[in-house]
């Protein structure tokens, strides 16, 4: 009987030898990645959102997060029957969604509420120990620290609460904390349009705190100095309003 049908590839009879190297380009990779989360490595200042991000209603997102929550305690086999667990899956579902990665959706982008400058106060303005509570986008484990920031009015002055809220926006994602600080400060340059806003913060993460190298004192701080900031002697005296005793 002739042969019939195309002929078979050489390098598919290659593929099962090749898999110890494939094993180990594998491997490397996901080592890669994995280096990259431990050290907080941050890819670049924008949240990498997917195009997609909200086709589906927060309802929907909910009900799939819900089901996925629930794969993981199964997987990790918890009896989902228990009174105390049945509930959970519905509440970190709805907690990502609504809560803390509420940050993820523009509509909940804090309104730019601006006012004129009618004192006509030409220093820095600082805002300190802004509370910050967000999430490690490598481990999905607490980032709890302080936020501070300062800006110099070129005519537009904010709200003091709005600080708070840019920072709760940006907080309310998956982050880095170098990428939270980088956004905290370009969304207030624009609203201020000014480049002169700092922003210093200093947090703890759990996933250095609570697993790996268990450091319970270690904090890390993150600056970010836009415009007339640069300067040192401006710089120099936004850190030392930083200093100042809060303990009245
Ligand atoms: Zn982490």
């Amino acid at each position: 009987m002739a042969k019939t049908g195309r002929k078979v590839p050489f390098y598919v009879y290659l593929w099962p030898l090749l898999k110890p190297v494939r094993m180990k380009f594998d491997s490397t990779l996901e080592e890669r990645f994995e280096a990259m989360g431990n050290d907080h490595v941050s890819s670049s200042g924008e949240t990498p959102i997917r195009k997609d991000a909200f086709l589906l209603s927060d309802e929907e997102k909910i009900d799939r997060i819900r089901e996925n929550v629930r794969d993981i305690m199964l997987t990790l086999g918890l009896d989902m029957e228990d009174d105390s667990l049945s509930g959970t899956p519905n509440r970190v579902a709805k907690m990502y969604v609504k809560e803390i990665f509420g940050g993820l959706d523009p509509k909940r982008r804090p309104k730019a509420s601006t006012f004129k400058n009618k004192y006509k106060y030409g220093e820095m303005l600082v805002e300190k120990n802004i509370i910050v509570h967000s999430t490690c986008e490598h481990h999905m484990l607490p980032i709890i620290g302080k936020a501070h920031i300062a800006y110099i009015s070129n005519g537009t002055v904010v709200g003091l609460s709005k600080m708070n809220r840019i920072v709760d926006y940006y907080a309310k994602r998956p982050q880095v904390q170098e990428r939270m600080n980088i956004q905290i400060v370009r969304e207030l340059q624009a609203v201020l349009g000014t480049e002169d806003v700092a922003c210093v913060i200093d947090a703890k993460h759990l996933c250095v705190i609570s697993r790996g190298i268990r450091d319970v004192e270690s904090s890390t701080v993150t600056a970010e100095y836009g415009g007339k900031f640069k300067e040192e002697a401006v710089r120099r005296e936004f850190l030392d309003y930083i200093n100042l005793d809060t303990n009245f």
